[in-house]
């Protein structure tokens, strides 16, 4: 695996963004809406930074992938969120890669007549987007790169990963090892 992000430069980083959301929202009362399970390590780490009045809540979006550019089915569950009435709502997500999840997230949340939906990301995935909309906060942007760790999986391993890495083709053999293990 390949760093691409160090375990310091991400706590930058997310610190960096923390400060944008503290200065945008002043005194208001925040409601974050945590996307699982990619945000969780982010989420874990950006709220202890921001020093605002916020609620924590989640939901669920979840489409089948592996280590390739196709998309599956995406599926949103909004059942265990908070009320987000007449809420500031700030959705946060690990990363904006083509931005369909993102938009399908904001679409639920708009069901429930929030007073603002804004989003923070950790990642923006350079070249990617099929989208109009655009996330409100990036921690950073990266290059077109099947990437783990800090939240992220490739087929639910690797969110522990105290760094960034992209996964490159010798780790595929690593990981099929992983898997065996686990079923016998
Ligand atoms: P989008 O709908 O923007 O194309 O994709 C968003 C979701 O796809 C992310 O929340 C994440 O779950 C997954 N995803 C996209 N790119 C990557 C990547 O490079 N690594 C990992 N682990 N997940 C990704
Ligand atoms: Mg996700
Ligand atoms: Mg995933």
């Amino acid at each position: 695996m390949k760093t691409l992000l160090t375990r310091e430069e991400l706590n930058q980083g997310v610190a960096r963004m923390a400060g944008q959301i503290h200065d945008r929202y002043a005194d208001r009362q925040l409601t974050i809406i945590s996307v699982l399970t990619g945000s969780m390590v982010l989420v874990a780490d950006l709220i202890r930074e921001i020093d605002l009045p916020m609620r924590l809540g989640v939901i669920e979006a979840s489409s089948y992938r592996g280590a390739t550019t196709t998309r599956g089915e995406l599926t949103i569950n909004a059942k265990p969120m908070l009320d987000i009435t007449g809420r500031d709502v700030l959705l946060v997500d690990d990363i904006f890669d083509t931005g369909h999840t993102l938009v399908k997230v904001i679409e639920k949340m708009q069901e429930f007549n929030p007073a603002s939906v804004r989003s923070a990301v950790l990642l923006r995935k350079h070249g990617r987007q099929e989208v109009q909309a655009v996330p409100d906060f990036v921690a950073f942007d990266i290059p077109d790169e099947f990437v783990v760790g800090y939240g992220l999986d490739y087929e639910d391993l690797y969110r522990n990963l105290p760094y960034l890495a992209a996964l490159e083709e010798h780790d595929l053999d690593h990981h099929k090892k992983l898997v065996e293990v686990h079923k016998s």
